[in-house]
């Protein structure tokens, strides 16, 4: 284990103890709310951190400050070759806490063949993501036709003893809003926790507007009509409010983004996959760490980096705001 680590710590006085990083920009889906249907842009494999780089900068991370969870994310971290390998590399960092806890947020497209490798690997956590039970629907949203593997995914990463396996469901009003409470059943009868997340403006085809986000009162007033829920105590620095059903079935957790901003909580930056750091996942300037680290500089001239970036985290999005701008990457190419 390393030595007593050094807080990473915003203008706000918010520690840093989260990294968010993406393994790659490509994805086998093309969500309507993520990607164009057509015509992205995949970076170039030179440009996209190797898992050594990986590795560099999450210890880094990880023993200088303390950080205390990592996330891999993308685009679709799964269609990385190898992504085991990188798994074994991040599953052994410990800080001056302990280990990490390593998850990863996937489609879930191929968990059913892939989960106890990574589970074995040293991955301890993933959330699915899951937006529909009705295949037409599915197709629509995410423009594949993967409803069934998916299912058996999120059924394979439970039998891998994944724990917890979280569902994430981005809710669209007109589009699956009539699904909250089958959502909710779905997660209640297999015993996942179903994440209700707000619409947020990262949509690569910048249709979003205001009106189609369902909003965390009208999901949690929807559920609770058919299953009482309870809100649980404060979140934390966690993204989720989260609330139980009174009769025990399990949880559930809302990720109010648009209409109720946990900015003032928040414990977490992020890696693209080209090394870009962002302090938001929507700032509109970002700190290039490959480049340095390519560049030959050493850790302490990285972290000089890092904390100058960390000094210009903000206190809050302006989603809300008439000068919200919207940063110039779409969802897969920041890592949600
Ligand atoms: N491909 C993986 C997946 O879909 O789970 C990981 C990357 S994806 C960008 C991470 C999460 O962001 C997913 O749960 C996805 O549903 C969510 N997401 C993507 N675009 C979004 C948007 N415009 N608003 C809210 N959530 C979004
Ligand atoms: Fe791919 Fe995930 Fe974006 Fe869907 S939400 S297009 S699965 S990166």
């Amino acid at each position: 284990m390393s030595a007593a680590h050094q807080d990473l710590i915003d203008p706000f006085g918010r520690q840093i103890k989260d990294l968010r990083i993406s393994v790659t920009d490509r994805c086998n889906f093309r969500c309507t709310y993520c990607m164009p249907e057509e015509g992205m842009q995949w970076l170039p494999r030179s440009e996209v951190m190797s898992f050594e780089e990986i590795e560099h900068l999450s210890r880094l991370f990880v023993e200088r400050y303390g950080v205390r969870g990592i996330r891999l994310t993308g685009g679709e971290p799964t269609v990385r070759a190898h992504l085991p390998v990188l798994i074994e590399k991040l599953a052994r960092l410990e800080s001056a806490d302990g280990p990490i806890d390593l998850a990863m947020t996937t489609n879930g497209a191929t968990m059913r063949l892939i989960a106890p490798t990574l589970r074995d690997a040293g991955l301890r956590r993933v959330n699915i993501s899951l937006d529909t039970l009705v295949r037409e629907k599915f197709v629509r949203m995410t423009r594949r036709d993967e409803l069934d593997n998916v299912l058996d995914g999120i059924a394979a990463a439970q039998k891998a003893g994944f724990d917890p396996v979280k569902i994430n469901a981005v809710i669209e009003r007109g589009v699956n809003d009539d699904e909250i409470v089958d959502l909710a059943t779905f997660g209640r009868e297999r015993q996942v926790e179903v994440r209700f997340i707000e619409f947020m403006p990262l949509d690569a085809d910048g249709h979003w507007l205001s009106e189609q986000v369902v909003g965390q009162d009208e999901i949690v007033e929807t559920i609770n009509a058919v299953y009482p829920i309870e809100q649980m105590p404060a979140r934390g620095a966690a993204p989720a409010d989260r609330f139980r059903y009174l009769d025990g079935a399990g949880k559930i957790g809302v990720i109010p983004t648009v209409t109720k901003p946990f900015c003032g909580d928040c414990d977490r930056v992020r890696l693209t996959a080209e090394g870009e750091f962002r302090t938001c996942l929507f700032a509109t300037k970002e700190f290039d760490l490959l480049s340095a680290l390519r560049a030959g500089e050493n850790d302490d001239q990285i972290a000089a980096r890092i904390e100058a970036a960390v000094a210009t985290k903000w206190a809050g999005h302006r989603i809300n705001q008439v000068n919200f701008i919207r940063p110039g990457k779409s969802m897969s190419q920041i890592g949600g």
